[in-house]
């Protein structure tokens, strides 16, 4: 690995930038995305049964010229396989369409359902060196605290929602406390308020010469929380890349805490209505 890692509560080496495959529907388009961001020299690809594009990550991989032990490859669990058994059985669907034979990263995808039931299968599954490390997405720190408490491994990784606007403190705060890694999904909030040619971070990036998205990248990075950010534009993967030859000053990163709006610009994980909704949805995976 040839840019910084972090080191998971378990020693298992995961490389702090990586790259994210949400609606990237179309299959050949997801190939070539993930085929670029490997030749760009990304290591970390992310992708979840839900996303419904494992094949194209698959494939990806499979016709790169980097050795696949090289390569740090996420996927997740979606809700209606939750529990013990159908855990199992999903985990094998995700594989095969992946074509790999181990995981290095499966994370339970929303924080619905039989949980417990779920995070058994994959203590069992990581027991018999089948996945090198297992964690969850969307889970706010009560949630997470229940798993450890009833479980024997505590999850290696926390996917959440992370971004200028939302910049998850006292999340940070407790995940570190427990040795959770803080992994940030929707790095540039998806675009919203304006974040490409937001004012503030772009006259920051004036003074290295860099993008407002290279300096929420660096943001995140030098808040030693892993990045996955999702671009299917060659140029923007680059761009997204390119964040490891300059620092952001304690000054800037102080600008940056200023743009904390303290709360999801999509939704919250709490929210009844979102839990019904998101928890009707069936995918054919
Ligand atoms: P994101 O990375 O915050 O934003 C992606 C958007 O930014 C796309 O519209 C992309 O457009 C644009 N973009 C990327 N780089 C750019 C650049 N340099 N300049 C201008 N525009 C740029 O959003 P995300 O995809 O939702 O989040 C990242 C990854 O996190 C996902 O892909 C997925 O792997 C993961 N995720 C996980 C969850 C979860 O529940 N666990 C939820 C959401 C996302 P183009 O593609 O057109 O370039």
């Amino acid at each position: 690995m040839d840019y910084p890692i972090v080191e998971l509560n378990n020693g298992v080496e995961m490389p702090i930038l990586g790259f994210g495959t949400y609606q990237i529907d179309d299959l050949d388009v997801c190939e070539q995305s993930v085929s670029e961001a490997l030749d760009t020299g990304y290591r970390l690809i992310d992708t979840a049964a839900a996303y419904q594009n494992e094949e194209a990550v698959g494939s990806a991989i499979e016709n790169s010229d980097v050795p696949r032990e090289d390569i740090f490859v996420t996927t997740k669990l979606w809700v209606q396989d939750a529990g013990y058994e159908s855990t199992k059985n999903a985990f094998e669907r995700s594989l095969d369409r992946l074509e790999l034979d181990y995981l290095d990263l499966y994370l339970i995808h929303q924080p619905y359902g039989d949980v417990h039931g779920s995070w058994q299968a994959m203590e069992d599954l990581y027991e018999e060196g089948k996945v090198r490390a297992i964690g969850v997405s969307n889970f706010h720190p009560d949630r997470v605290m229940d798993l450890i408490v009833h479980n024997d491994v505590v999850p290696a990784v926390n996917q959440i929602e992370t971004h200028p606007f939302y910049q998850r403190v006292d999340d940070a705060e407790f995940l570190d406390q427990y040795d959770v890694q803080h992994q940030s999904w929707g790095p540039f909030a998806e675009g919203k308020n304006d974040i490409f040619e937001h004012d503030v971070l772009t006259s920051i990036g004036d003074q290295y010469g860099k993008t407002a998205t290279q300096v929420v990248l660096r943001w995140l990075i030098q808040r030693d929380i892993v990045a996955i950010p999702k671009s299917v534009h060659e140029e923007r993967i680059t761009e997204n890349f390119d964040v490891f030859d300059f620092e952001l000053s304690s000054e800037d990163m102080e600008t940056i805490a200023e743009l904390n709006e303290g709360e999801s610009l999509f939704f919250s994980h709490r929210d009844p209505e979102m839990v019904k909704q998101l928890s009707e949805i069936e995918y054919d995976i």
